[in-house]
């Protein structure tokens, strides 16, 4: 078998998964105990939030732990309104406090289900939201945000919320450039960094944002345990009321297992970037070089352009041909990938494709191949000979049927 939808989700570290164990055995200890076993775990999670921070450029006391990305984007995006000021860690916000009343949000057209359909709840609450157009590359267009905060009343946007890279396409957005744009005109700044984090270069503070959500499972992490960065002056209201775990803004017993698996992953996910990087984009370039030279001219196009694309993940349009036929016979053949995002009902035109201009039966047409460190270079040849034979599949067995 493949595995050739790391977007989807990757494999556990397994150094991260020994990592872990203790804490599922004899080192059970709840964090908020004051006894040995208590100060063993407490000690635990708090070397994972300094690890987590130091992977992104951050400070221990902006990481909150999450359920993961969906968790952290219902939270930000949500909360909108409810500033929690005096609060002694998160320190006379001048982010957050004034938002909500006659508020506005600017969002990308291509944000995950779990980002748009939060807006949609807020444009339900009489939010006003604004979907910002990409370009054909998936690149949110800058100046189109830029001309709605100079034409809207000051103060009354309320958030922004960006993803970092796309789950489907893999676009990179020019993140730094949102942020100097938002931070000028004093405007929160969320973004869904699930698929960025891990796999790129990231730093919070060149990025200038203020929020900013991700979950373990896309960078060799557990699955349901992911973080929110929250810059420090930036706030939220808190998400669960409870034992006061988490700064009072999440409460609950942390995980304490997954967090340490979760920061294990990532501090060797971004020890290894550079040489990942080379090895994914190596296995992207290889498949699209040699579904060109198998199938006919004008059969497929590559979505996006590659300088501004996550360097595993690759989208691919063939033109006339449903992708979850393609996906279903790569699937026969033992590779495994995906239409779209595996978060998208699987039949519609995929909203991506839709904002970057496809047509809804290009949006139907495309299969999406994301690769991680675990991947091998020879993958490549054998998932582009499975993809080329799946869709000389599918284009003879429509001639038969005519
Ligand atoms: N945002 C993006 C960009 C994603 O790719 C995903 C996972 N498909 C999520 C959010 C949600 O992550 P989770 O399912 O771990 O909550």
């Amino acid at each position: 078998m493949i595995y050739a939808d790391a977007a989807a989700t990757t494999r556990l570290s397994q150094t991260a998964l020994e990592k872990a164990l203790p804490f599922l055995r004899d080192s059970f200890g709840n964090p908020s105990s004051r006894h040995s076993l208590g100060v063993v775990a407490k000690r635990a999670l708090e070397e994972a939030r300094a690890s987590i921070a130091g992977s992104i450029g951050a400070e221990p006391d902006e990481i909150v732990f999450t359920s993961g990305a969906s968790e952290g984007n219902a939270w930000v995006i949500g909360n909108l309104g409810v500033g929690r000021k005096n609060d002694a860690n998160l320190a006379n916000t001048d982010v957050g406090a004034k938002r909500w009343d006659g508020g506005r949000v600017a969002a990308s057209a291509i944000e995950h289900p779990s980002a748009r359909k939060m807006c949609e709840a807020l444009k339900r609450r009489g939010v006003g939201v604004e979907y910002l157009p990409v370009d054909r590359d998936g690149i949110v267009v800058v100046d189109a945000l830029k001309t709605m905060l100079a034409t809207s009343r000051k103060g009354s946007v309320s958030l922004a919320t960006i993803m970092f890279a796309n789950n489907e396409i893999g676009a990179i957005q020019p993140i730094a450039e949102i942020g100097e744009t938002l931070r000028a005109f004093d405007v929160p700044f969320h973004t869904d960094a699930t698929q960025a984090v891990g796999h790129i270069p990231l730093d919070v503070r060149k990025s200038r944002v203020d929020f900013l959500t991700a979950s373990a499972h896309k960078f060799n992490g557990p699955k349901g345990i992911g973080f929110l960065f929250c810059r420090r002056g930036a706030t939220i209201s808190p998400t669960i009321e409870g034992g006061g775990q988490e700064r009072g803004l999440r409460a609950g017993t942390e995980n304490v297992a997954g967090a340490v698996a979760m920061a294990c992953a990532l501090s060797e996910n971004v020890a290894t970037l550079a040489d990942t990087t080379v090895k994914t984009r190596r296995i992207t370039t290889e498949i699209v070089e040699r579904l060109r030279t198998a199938l006919p001219r004008g059969a497929f196009v590559v979505v996006g352009d590659e300088r501004r694309r996550l360097p595993g993940t690759i989208n691919l349009v063939f033109k006339g041909v449903r992708g979850e036929a393609l996906a279903q016979i790569l699937n026969l053949k033992g590779v495994c990938a995906s239409t779209g995002s595996a978060c998208s009902g699987e039949a519609e035109p995929s909203p991506t494709l839709l904002a970057l201009g496809f047509s809804p039966e290009d949006a139907t047409s495309s299969v999406r191949l994301s690769f991680d460190r675990d991947n091998s270079p020879t993958d490549a040849a054998v998932v582009a000979e499975t993809l080329a034979f799946a869709y000389r599949k599918v284009v003879e067995a429509r001639r038969e049927q005519r």
